[in-house]
């Protein structure tokens, strides 16, 4: 792209940061500022607005990792949902994808990284909210079945029924890019492990 008008600095500086969003070149960012500032730019304040609401309310739950506006997320603190059922996803999002679904009504737990997760906090929770069914709800991949291998490993002591999606879902690519129909036959077909 040329090189935009010195005097265009807080243009070009949106532009800049609009690129760096995941899947956003520099010719769609430059398509999505112009609609912003001048096209439309009530949409514009609001997504400015949003954005600013956003940053300062969104946090991680303490308990799930998922998101949510307190300390704990509405799904953590909601007992219709201890239904001994926990779902391990690889995202805070996927929790979204999953809930759309409405075929899962018991709770979640986040493992982003294997590094920094705290197994014994999660061993305590599956004994205090005596869970009896792990589903692991990751994208199908070697990795993830690596991970699986190595949670079950870590849980085997707990005698709990191990779960993974698989139906219908192809490997190597993230929750969010599986179509729906797709991803609910997935989870309603779940396979032991
Ligand atoms: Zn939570």
């Amino acid at each position: 792209m040329a090189p935009m008008d010195k005097q265009l600095n807080s243009f070009s500086n949106l532009v800049e940061a609009l690129s760096k969003l995941p899947s956003i070149g520099k010719k769609s960012a430059l398509k999505m500022a112009y609609t912003l500032c001048i096209d439309d730019v009530a949409l514009g304040l609001n997504i400015a607005e949003s954005i600013n609401e956003a940053l300062h309310s969104t946090r991680k739950c303490n308990i799930c990792g998922g998101l949510s506006e307190g300390e704990v997320c509405h799904i953590c603190v909601d007992s219709m949902r201890s239904n001994g059922k926990l779902c391990i996803v690889g995202h805070p999002k996927d929790i979204f994808l999953i809930e759309s679904l409405k075929e899962f009504f018991g709770k979640y737990c986040v493992l982003e990284s294997i590094k920094d997760f705290d197994f014994e906090a999660l061993i305590k929770r599956i004994e205090k909210e005596k869970i009896e069914e792990i589903i692991f709800a990751f994208a199908p991949s070697l990795s993830s079945d690596v991970l699986i291998t190595h949670l079950q490993d870590k849980l085997a002591h707990l005698n709990l029924k191990f779960t993974k999606i698989a139906q219908g879902v192809p490997s190597n690519v993230n929750l969010d890019n599986i179509d729906h129909f797709s991803l609910s036959k997935a989870f309603i077909y779940r396979v032991d492990l």
